[in-house]
């Protein structure tokens, strides 16, 4: 299987993503928490791209090419959904070229829709366990009792200023790279409102309505 989520920040794509993986053996790509490992471990490239994360901006592409392209690599291109990436229509071209060499184009893109005031909802009351980068919401998925609470943190960029911020990046951006995929024909829209469960619903019938998915 071969997938792309697209969508604002807290749409759900890592959400959805992480559990296709699970269900499928897929390898879960996100740029986001491979741009974050690279901050942690004081890598160059993460030296390099720490200051556009921190100020919402979205990270030059050739250093986020170099992450996604070796994350591909390790599964052979193919058996990932990738979650965040591509953000740029040069991103995309990269990618579509690269899968094309290798002769395992993308299946499908997913693209979430949801409303500005459920994004701001769901980021604001986000938090992310410090060591595992488990997700989790304060309302509809929080932290189990065991947890150690003081692990348990709310992402700098979620933040009031900083989703404002990144929302109005992605309203920059996203309109090309949509109209892209929608050329390529592979761009399907979900409905990212509801519980979690009905939106996985949603996503299983597109991959069976897509051929994806034969079960
Ligand atoms: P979100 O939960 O908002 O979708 P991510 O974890 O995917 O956030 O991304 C966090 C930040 O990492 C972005 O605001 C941006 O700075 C950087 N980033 C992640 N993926 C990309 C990408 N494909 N291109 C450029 N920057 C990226
Ligand atoms: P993204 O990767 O698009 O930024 P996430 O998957 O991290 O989004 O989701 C953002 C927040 O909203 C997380 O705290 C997550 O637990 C929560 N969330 C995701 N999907 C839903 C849903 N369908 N209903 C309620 N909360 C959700």
């Amino acid at each position: 299987m071969r997938l792309v989520f697209m969508g604002p920040p807290g749409a759900g794509k890592g959400t959805q993503a992480k559990r296709l993986a699970a269900a499928y053996g897929l390898r879960h790509i996100s740029t986001g928490d491979l741009i974050r490992a690279a901050i942690q471990n004081e890598t160059p490239l993460g030296q390099k791209a720490k200051p556009y994360l921190e100020a919402g901006q979205l990270v030059p592409d050739e250093l986020v090419w170099e992450l996604a392209r070796a994350a591909l690599a390790e599964r052979h291109y193919d058996h990932f959904v990738l979650d965040g990436f591509p953000r740029t229509v040069q991103q995309a071209e990269w990618l579509d070229e690269l899968l094309r060499q290798v002769g395992r184009p993308l299946q499908v893109v997913l693209n979430l829709i949801v409303p500005d005031e459920l994004i701001i909802k769901r980021l604001s009351r986000r938090r992310v366990h410090k060591i595992t980068g488990e997700n989790y919401h304060l309302d509809f998925n929080p932290p189990p009792p065991d947890v150690d609470p003081s692990l348990i943190i709310q992402r700098p960029d979620d933040r009031p200023e900083a989703i404002r911020q990144r929302l109005e990046v992605y309203r920059a951006t996203h309109e090309p790279l949509e109209q892209y995929y929608r050329a390529c024909g592979l761009l399907v829209d979900v409905d990212g409102v509801g519980s979690m469960d009905e939106v996985s619903a949603r996503i299983q019938a597109v991959l069976k309505a897509q051929g994806v998915l034969t079960a």
